[in-house]
């Protein structure tokens, strides 16, 4: 076996060094590189090597990231971190996997499957992934030429996958980022980052998006209409297979994918399903409700319209914390099987509320319809109310619209490209603009 350098540690050692201190002989060895530069800084190689041998298992050889600094941002900088760090970074990957950790599954869940036609948005599948040799953060010293294989190798992997177009962000106008930021294609970090690019499948669909140098490398998203876990994921999985032939992408026996955070090792795979809890939220039984699910099932439950928003729209987001340890199969099952319960929930509620409210309710929805539909006027948080009613209105069979999807849409449409349309104007002009769109695409689906 080749001895490596005791400085680098990565490099063949070609020059031994025998230094007797005290009653020991120590033995060291240095590649030809090492030993000239602490030569010419005029330190004793062996005094380099010493110290590095000291600090073996705080400090990567490859990137001279310290576990120290690790403490810090709970992020590793490279993948020879969590090798070089391994007992460091197992150490702090079980304190959060156990955190996280469900205290209980849930089995058997079943629902109606109309119900979850209603109640599901939408689905979605994010892989994170690295490529051996490049810090998990892209930055100039990556080299244009990583970076554009890095660019290239994310598209060539969409060959047979899907028809895919690539953005860079340098490249992109400030309004084409918020949209797709709105949208939920980019994150806030990849639109501000100058490395960052995003490569977008062609189309209005935009099921599949891959965005490029975000924390990690390549972060691939799959979203599907509706309650569609496993088509999601089959169609990440066969991008994502495709791009293990064109990148070296960045695995470890004990660790999985490697991935900026370790939170995100193992499978480094979210699933998600957005889901619409308005009588929860009337009832006011969903924050208990949310938090057992956290508790007890170890999920992430969120209001879908960024960090910490409690649930605009009454939509909600529940996800796996923890990809570790799980195959994929698993977490798609266990946020599936917790998507169904919290539907089956929202159900037993709006019963309720028809039970003791039902002619306040239908007369609500009916309202809501009236204003929706015949508005001159409307503002972002009047549309969002009565798009809450009229979503509701469609469950219950009472309002001329028979089918979701269009609803969902304008949900999405409303918090996205209303603003972007609608970018320079007056908060008047937007109002009157917002209510013209919205009767318009109601009479489509009528
Ligand atoms: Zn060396
Ligand atoms: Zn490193």
């Amino acid at each position: 076996m080749k001895k490596l350098c005791d400085i680098c540690m990565s490099k063949e050692a070609t020059r031994q060094d025998r230094i007797v201190s005290g009653n020991a002989t120590l033995e060291f060895s240095y590649c030809e590189n090492c030993y000239q530069t602490a030569l010419s800084m005029g330190i004793p190689p062996y005094e380099l090597a010493k110290k590095r041998l000291a600090r073996r298992g705080s400090e990567c050889y490859s990137c001279s990231y310290t576990a120290e600094e690790f403490e810090k941002s709970f992020l590793m900088r490279c993948p020879d971190c969590y090798r070089n760090m391994r007992a460091k970074a197992r150490a702090s990957a079980a304190g959060y996997f156990e955190a996280h950790r469900a205290s209980e599954r849930l089995f058997g869940v079943e629902c109606d499957t109309d119900i979850l036609k209603n109640l599901a948005v939408s689905s979605r599948i994010r892989l994170a992934r690295n490529v051996e040799g490049m810090p998990f953060k892209a930055s100039y010293a990556d080299g244009a030429q990583n970076i554009s294989a890095l660019f290239d190798g994310a598209v060539k992997a969409a060959k047979g996958a899907f028809d895919c177009e690539l953005y860079q962000m340098s490249e992109l106008s400030t309004l084409k980022k918020k949209a797709l930021i709105e949208l939920h294609v980019i994150s806030l970090p990849l639109a501000n980052s100058p490395l960052g690019a995003v490569a977008v499948e062609k189309g209005d669909d935009l099921e599949m998006s891959v965005m490029l140098n975000e924390e990690d490398r390549i972060r691939t998203q799959c979203v599907k209409d509706g309650f569609d876990l496993l088509g999601a994921y089959e169609k990440a999985r066969r991008y994502d297979e495709n791009l293990r032939r064109q990148l070296p992408i960045a695995y470890d026996e004990e660790f999985g994918y490697l991935t900026a955070c370790p939170s995100n090792l193992g499978t480094g795979m979210r699933a998600s399903i957005m889901l619409f809890l308005p009588a929860l939220v009337m009832t006011g039984a969903i924050n208990e409700a949310l938090e057992q699910y956290r508790r007890r099932y170890g999920l992430t439950v969120r209001g879908y319209f960024g960090e910490g928003s409690d649930g605009a729209y009454s939509l909600y987001q529940i996800s796996n914390s923890i990809a570790f340890n799980v195959s994929e199969r698993e977490i798609i099952c266990s946020v599936q099987n917790a998507a169904i319960d919290l539907c089956r929930l929202e159900t037993s509620a709006l019963e309720k509320v028809l039970r003791e409210n039902k002619t306040q309710l239908i007369d609500k929805i009916f309202r809501s319809y009236g204003l929706i539909t015949s508005a001159y006027s409307l503002s972002a948080n009047e549309l969002m109310q009565t798009l809450i009613d009229v979503k509701l209105g469609v469950i219950l069979g009472v309002l001329p619209i028979h089918s979701m999807t269009p609803l969902n849409d304008l949900i999405l449409a409303c918090a996205s490209s209303f603003e972007i349309l609608t970018d320079g104007i007056t908060e008047e002009e937007r109002n009157v603009k917002r209510a013209s769109i919205v009767r318009k695409r109601l009479e489509e689906v009528k």
